[in-house]
């Protein structure tokens, strides 16, 4: 089946006689059973709200056919997904390799909380490739990836990262937020764990917070489950239903995101006000031999490195802009554009270039329209340095 075709026809509702298309919202902490012989055998599938409702199973099955996982969990936030992967493989004195590229709060969780249970995170170039075997210790127990890099979009090479992890007995971990689970199948590279930020591209309407963990085996799945169950994550009803809402209409949205971010993208690449694009999916971005032999699409989601301008003129450029929302997060259908820092965090290979970095997600706004809202903004740019 191709992608638009599972994220159709999986978590589909099966009762005789009639049913409705959906799952309705089933809201539920308590489940009865009606027999001795029911309570022993709901244990083996449904049996109490935080270990989901038909709700979550039905996502679930969703997200984990995309992935092609041996099974997917849920966690209430992208956050979530990431920390419970993490944890589920690592005790005091393990260490746990991370990507210089990783999105800011994960870095967060591993030198503030990892940290303090004694799990040492070392950070290392998204682009070293088979050169992290040199990192690799019989302490390592996590090979943490983002690809692309949030921020600064290197592809990472995944094949090249599961080799090293399988070589040494630790789990690559990847962080597929950005192509939604559509464009990219880190399991099939080869990684023990898919996170997804639900929150993103799955949700779609910046109305709900969710994540999902794909496992690639059923001891890897065992691990992450216990790992959600005694941090007590729960997820509601309410949001796995949301999110499955918007996985129906995914890889339709996702492929109108690929059409207008590519446009605005190579736009903005012949703009003299721009440095470089940071597009996957053009040859500006590191990464993207990667990308074109590991991904088959490009989301909506992407940098730009502008020439040095001061900031009473960048004050202008985003002050100017009429479609593009200045706001966290993406995946949602309207665009956005914010100025991002990726120098404030980088540790294994710092970030030193003066240039201001903006990142923009393409929504689903007219694309001509979003040219015309970029042109305003440089245009006042342009005023303000006068
Ligand atoms: C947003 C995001 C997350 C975290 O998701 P939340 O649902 O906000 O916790 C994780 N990884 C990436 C790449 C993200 O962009």
């Amino acid at each position: 089946m191709k992608e638009e075709t599972k994220l159709i026809v999986a978590g589909r509702p099966h009762r005789r006689p009639a049913h409705p298309v959906n799952h309705p919202v089933e809201r539920a902490s308590t489940y009865l059973f009606p027999s001795y012989d029911d309570f022993l055998e709901g244990a083996k599938n449904i049996t109490y709200g935080r270990l989901g409702t038909a709700n979550h199973r039905a996502l679930e099955e969703t997200v984990n056919l995309l992935e092609g996982g041996y099974e997917t969990r849920l966690a209430p936030s992208g956050l979530q997904a990431i920390v419970a992967s993490v944890l589920a493989f690592c005790q005091a004195g393990d260490q746990v390799l991370v990507s210089d590229a990783v999105y800011d709060p994960t870095r967060k969780f591993c030198d503030r909380f990892l940290k303090r249970f004694g799990v040492e995170p070392i950070y290392y170039p998204p682009l070293i490739g088979e050169d992290l075997a040199d990192l690799v210790t019989e302490r390592t127990k996590v090979i943490l990836a983002e690809s692309p890099g949030s921020l600064t979009f290197e592809v990472q090479d995944l094949p090249a990262l599961a080799l090293v992890a399988r070589k040494t007995g630790a789990r690559l971990v990847v962080d597929n937020t950005w192509s939604a689970g559509v464009y990219c199948k880190p399991i099939a590279l080869g990684a023990a764990v898919s996170v997804q930020a639900g929150t993103k591209y799955l949700v779609g309407h910046a109305d709900c917070l969710i994540g999902s963990i794909a496992s690639a085996d059923e001891e890897t799945a065992r691990a992450v489950f216990h790992a959600l169950l005694q941090l007590g994550a729960n997820v509601s009803a309410d949001d796995a239903w949301l999110a499955l809402r918007g996985a129906r209409t995914l890889a339709a949205r996702l492929a109108r995101h690929q059409e207008t971010g590519l446009k605005l993208a190579k736009w903005l690449s012949r703009r003299p006000e721009v440095e470089r694009v940071l597009h996957p999916a053009l040859k500006s971005c590191p990464g993207h031999a990667i990308w074109k032999r590991d991904f088959t699409g490009a989301s909506g989601l992407f940098g730009v490195v502008l020439k040095p301008v001061g900031l009473p003129a960048l004050k202008a450029f985003f002050n100017a802009l009429k479609l593009f929302g200045m706001g966290f997060s993406w995946g949602g259908f309207e665009s956005l554009c914010v100025h991002v820092h990726p120098e404030r965090y980088r540790t294994a290979e710092p970030w030193t270039e003066e240039c201001p970095v903006i990142r923009i997600h393409a929504g689903l706004e007219d694309a001509d329209d979003l040219i015309a809202d970029l042109e305003r903004g440089f245009s006042a740019m342009a005023a303000a340095k006068t």
